[in-house]
């Protein structure tokens, strides 16, 4: 494991924590009636205190048993017992390549010569390891992950033919099935299910029940809960029913058919003081379990893993906006035939997904208002086809036509093949890894130094110190998401590489580091 140390009279490491001081620095803008623009350089200053110590983490996937339940799985058991397989290609080792975490790296800064110096991602801040991650979950079919895993066609089979000892011991727990809410196609699938098909304190206590089982069999620090189940349609904003957390809980209670399966979850994770996170595109976070999770403290993220076709999305659209070329219009095609392309064959479940899908260029559209107008944007639209054949193997293609200089068209095509859920695997790893961190960062934002108060204190002691977790929602894994959910009168970020600085911006103020400007103003000169 690489580590480094800062020397900084802003950083501080302590046995339990590391505490940093950190200047913010903004700018706040104010435009007149006439247009004219005044800007205002802010500075803040920030005090993180980071835990050390890292917790025995525990996942509870719901759709443990689908392709991304049971290859995440896989993975992290591959990983674990260090598994190598032979494939026609020949031999491979296990690996977590596509996890920013474990396998990117972050530039810390150059050495006098000149050379610059790059430590894994995983190093700025100490973070479990995905091999210490223990699995378990529910799936509403009952097949233990060795057979999911042949179901699913991912891996290959000497590497399917060495896991399954170990995949078979894990068996899904029995799921809530509320048939209204995923395509009328995967009835043939719930055969592991509890009794009742809609909300229930029953199936609530159930659920509680499974996590508190599963955290003291496992003698678990941590449990975080993640959606990888099937996509819900939209459930039907309700008043009384999804606005305010005492409405909620009524409504489980009476039976209210408007209540997802995946809010159930979210509700019996919460309560079980579990962060959840929501993989798919459906609209989990009502109000009401926005509000619980603010009450308690605790994080949800969402929604939808950003995993291919809008990944590359939000990274050609940042380009091409940010270059001055005006991209006109993007019209994606995707076919697969897993079974979550079987469930999204289903108008009211392929919605969810064509809504998640819809709005990921808005940030970047709207940044250039010398190529767009106001309330313009290119047409943009997505179609999904379930084509059974191709299993697991998606394939997105994208058309991306721009107009350019003196009325020029450009125009961009791509073809992208790839195992889906060998792409949401290490955004799933992600996601538990950096949800758990977040869990241990804490910030202070202390009133600026005022004239005969004492300096010089060690953070560790400053007597004035209000300590809190970041928003509930927690817009910092919007890098991992296709639709992240932020905070209220948060603006929503969706380009790529913004998305990635602000994680590991964060992570480097968590030391104490500046964030990465890519000036290199020491070789401009002088
Ligand atoms: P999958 O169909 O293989 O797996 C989903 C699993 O969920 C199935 O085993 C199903 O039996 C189970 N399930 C359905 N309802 C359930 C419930 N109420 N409780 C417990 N289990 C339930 O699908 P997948 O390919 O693993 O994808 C999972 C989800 O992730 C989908 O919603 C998909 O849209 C989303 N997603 C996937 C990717 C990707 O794979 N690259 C990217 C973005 C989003």
């Amino acid at each position: 494991m690489t580590r480094f140390v800062v020397n900084s009279p802003n950083t501080e490491y302590t046995k339990q924590h590391i505490f940093s001081g950190y200047d913010y620095q903004r700018t706040e803008v104010d435009v007149d009636e006439n247009g004219s623009i005044s800007v205002t350089p802010i500075t803040r200053k920030f005090v993180f205190k980071t835990k050390r110590t890292v917790p025995k983490l525990g996942v509870m996937f719901v759709g443990l048993g689908g392709n991304n339940g049971s290859t995440v799985t896989g993975g992290i058991i591959a990983n674990r017992e260090k598994i190598v397989w032979n494939s026609r290609e020949g031999e491979h080792k296990a690996d977590y390549f596509g996890s920013l975490t474990q396998a990117s790296t972050s530039r810390i800064g150059n050495t006098r010569d000149g050379k610059e110096v790059y430590v894994p991602f995983s190093s700025l801040l100490p973070m479990v390891h995905p091999n210490d991650i223990v699995v378990s979950g529910w799936d509403i079919n009952g097949l233990d992950l060795k057979l999911a895993m042949k179901r699913a066609e991912v891996f290959d089979y000497d590497l399917q033919r060495q896991l399954a000892p170990l995949m078979e011991k894990i068996v899904p727990l029995p799921s809530i099935y509320y048939p209204d809410f995923i395509a009328a196609n995967q009835e043939d699938r719930a055969n592991n299910v509890l009794n009742g098909d809609c909300a229930s304190l029953a199936h609530l206590n159930q659920l509680r029940s499974d996590i508190r089982k599963f955290r003291e069999d496992n003698k678990l620090d941590k449990v975080i809960v993640l959606w990888t189940a099937n996509t819900e349609r939209f459930c039907e904003l309700t008043a009384g029913v999804h606005d305010s957390e005492a409405n909620l809980m009524k409504a489980i209670a009476e039976g209210h058919s408007e209540i997802a399966p995946s809010q159930m979850f979210a509700v019996a994770a919460l309560l079980e003081g579990c962060s959840y996170i929501n993989g798919s595109p459906q609209n989990t976070f009502v109000p009401a379990i926005i509000q619980l999770a603010e009450r308690l403290g605790l994080f949800i993220a969402g929604d939808d893993f950003k995993s291919g076709q809008t990944k590359i999305k939000s990274v050609l659209v940042d380009f091409l906006v940010s270059a001055g070329i005006k991209p006109e219009s993007i019209v994606s095609y995707n076919h697969l035939g897993n079974n979550d392309g079987k469930n999204l064959n289903a108008p009211k479940q392929f919605r969810s997904k064509e809504i998640s899908k819809s709005n990921v260029v808005d940030d970047m559209v709207q940044s250039n208002h010398i190529l767009y107008g106001p309330g313009e944007k290119p047409d943009h639209t997505v179609v999904i086809k379930y084509v059974p054949f191709v299993k697991d193997s998606k394939r997105a293609m994208d058309e991306y036509t721009s107009t350019i200089f003196m009325g020029g068209r450009n125009t961009i095509v791509m073809h992208n093949t790839c195992e889906d859920s060998l792409l949401a695997a290490p955004l799933i790893i992600d996601l538990l890894v950096l949800t758990e961190l977040m869990e241990r960062i804490e910030f202070a934002t202390p009133e600026p130094h005022r004239e005969g108060e004492p300096n010089g204190y060690r953070l560790s002691e400053h007597p004035k110190l209000e300590f809190g977790r970041m928003d509930s929602v927690l817009s910092i894994l919007a890098y991992l998401l296709k639709a992240p959910q932020v905070p209220k009168g948060t603006p929503v970020i969706n380009a790529l590489f913004k998305q990635r600085s602000c994680i590991e911006n964060i992570l480097r103020a968590c030391v104490g580091l500046p964030p990465e400007n890519h000036m290199l103003l020491e070789h401009k000169g002088r």
